[in-house]
């Protein structure tokens, strides 16, 4: 369960009071930097603050499990796993060829060995005698180096005769040859704390000989659809009722090994049952996860219902688009995200926000927020005020090498099928009312 601390919480609502005194006087939004409302021109929490913001109210969870590695897959270790022995944990081929003394080929000119031994992968080295001078060994890859060798020669460089091979090269020492510890030597780092636990981790994981590893226990989620107009998929539609879209959306971005879905519902927009399904959710969810009904219309419940149950919203009114209804908070130790209804804000602000607070949540060790960059295929205008995360499509590649974009539709935060045909969001900042083609913007891949 998240634990809130309360002097952390009492320095956020600080600046963000200082923050909304700083903004509150702007009434006009058309200023670049200045991130307010485009057609209120009512000041809204910069992305990166609201990020902030809602990343201070999360901890990791502090439970472990220690799973078997076949089971372990997408799970986030625990903490900073050492490797115990060396790897790799002894000197061997890292060719198909011949084990010999480098020195013995020195001279650049025809050189004739006699084949005084066979190792292979999985052979006990110390059943073979050691190279003696003017002797090769042959040798597969993976197989221990045999004693008094110190390179190997591909099989084929050298001409076999018999029991004889000739080779005309100098041989350097340490060709060939894949030296104990060189990957990592004992007791050196192998993997951070917090890291995803996929094929490599998981690799590297089994090479070290471990059976089981540790990791953090999955975050509970419980996910809450609201909305008086929802149907579930095969139902026949009534008239002015839709599908719920974002159910089926929202399970499939919550696929996740380090997640547990522990409840879905769907609500309509009726006070009562929507406080008792956030108060029932709440008390056994890690997070809560709403869609729609955070908006300021009548039939906009949940941030009343919030507050009704004792729980508490700290993020609010974001400069995004789509996005700006999203909605951080606590309730007890659950954090609350409250998300758009519209399907594409939804998305969005999960990908923003709520994939970053849940690994948070989940223990994973993030990397900063550093973004690749495409180029814009075309020149357009825009209402700044907010930050945008514009679906666009790759359709070429600048005379730099980055990925060129087409930025699709101006009004996209309900359009499912438009999202289904982009590459990602190219993000315009909150400022910015026209930008250039050739101009470069950051990319979030899809
Ligand atoms: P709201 O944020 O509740 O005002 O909803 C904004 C828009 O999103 C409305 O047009 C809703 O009908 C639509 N919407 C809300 N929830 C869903 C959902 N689960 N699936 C599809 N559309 C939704
Ligand atoms: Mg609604």
């Amino acid at each position: 369960m998240v634990a809130l601390r309360p002097m952390a919480k009492a320095f956020l609502c600080a600046l963000r009071t200082l923050w909304a005194r700083q903004t509150m006087h702007l009434t006009h939004p058309i200023e670049n930097d200045t991130c307010s409302d485009e057609r209120t021109g009512q000041a809204l929490l910069p992305v990166d603050l609201a990020l902030d913001l809602g990343l201070d109210l999360v901890e990791p969870v502090d439970g472990l499990e220690s799973l078997p590695l076949g089971k372990a897959v997408g799970r986030v270790l625990a903490s900073d796993l050492l490797t115990p022995m060396d790897l790799p944990p002894f000197d061997n081929s890292g060719m198909d060829g011949y084990a010999l003394r480098s020195c013995d080929t020195n001279s650049g000119r025809r050189t004739k060995l006699r084949v005084a031994a066979r190792i292979a992968a999985g052979d006990n080295k110390s059943l073979v005698a050691d190279l003696g001078p003017g002797e090769a060994c042959r040798i597969f890859t993976g197989a221990a180096l045999p004693r008094g060798a110190d390179a190997v020669i591909m099989q084929e460089h050298v001409t076999r005769a018999g029991e004889f091979i000739v080779l005309s090269e100098v041989v350097k020492p340490g060709q060939n040859i894949r030296r104990q510890g060189e990957d990592a030597p004992a007791n050196s780092l192998l993997l951070k704390g917090g890291t995803f636990l996929g094929p490599r981790e998981l690799g590297a994981i089994a090479s070290i000989g471990h059976a089981k590893v540790t990791v953090r226990r999955k975050i509970r989620v419980a996910l809450l659809c609201t909305g008086s107009e929802l149907k579930e998929p095969g139902e026949p539609l009534a008239p002015g009722q839709i599908y719920n879209s974002n159910r089926y959306m929202m399970m499939a971005a919550l696929a996740d090994p380090h997640i547990e879905l522990i409840e879905v519902e769907a609500i309509k927009d009726d006070p009562a049952s929507l406080g008792q399904a956030l108060k029932k959710a709440a008390s056994k969810a890690d997070i809560i996860i709403s869609t729609g009904g955070v908006s300021v219309g009548e039939e906009d419940h949940v941030i009343a219902q919030i507050n009704a149950i004792g729980g508490q919203v700290a993020v609010m009114k974001i400069a995004m688009k789509p996005g700006k209804p999203l909605s951080l908070g606590t309730i007890g130790s659950t954090l609350f995200i409250g998300l758009p209804g519209n399907p594409v804000a939804a998305f969005t602000t999960w990908r923003i926000f709520g994939v970053r607070l849940a690994k948070k949540m989940s223990g994973v060790r993030q990397s900063p927020r550093a973004l690749p960059q495409v180029v814009v295929a075309q020149d357009i205008t825009r209402r700044p005020g907010r930050q945008e995360y514009r679906p666009a499509r790759i359709v070429g590649k600048s005379d730099e090498g980055h990925p060129m974009v087409q930025l699709l539709d101006k009004t996209f935060s309900a359009k499912l099928s438009l999202i289904c045909r982009a590459d990602g969001f190219a993000v315009i900042p909150a400022g910015r009312a026209r930008l250039s083609k050739g101009e470069r913007l950051d990319f979030v891949y899809l």
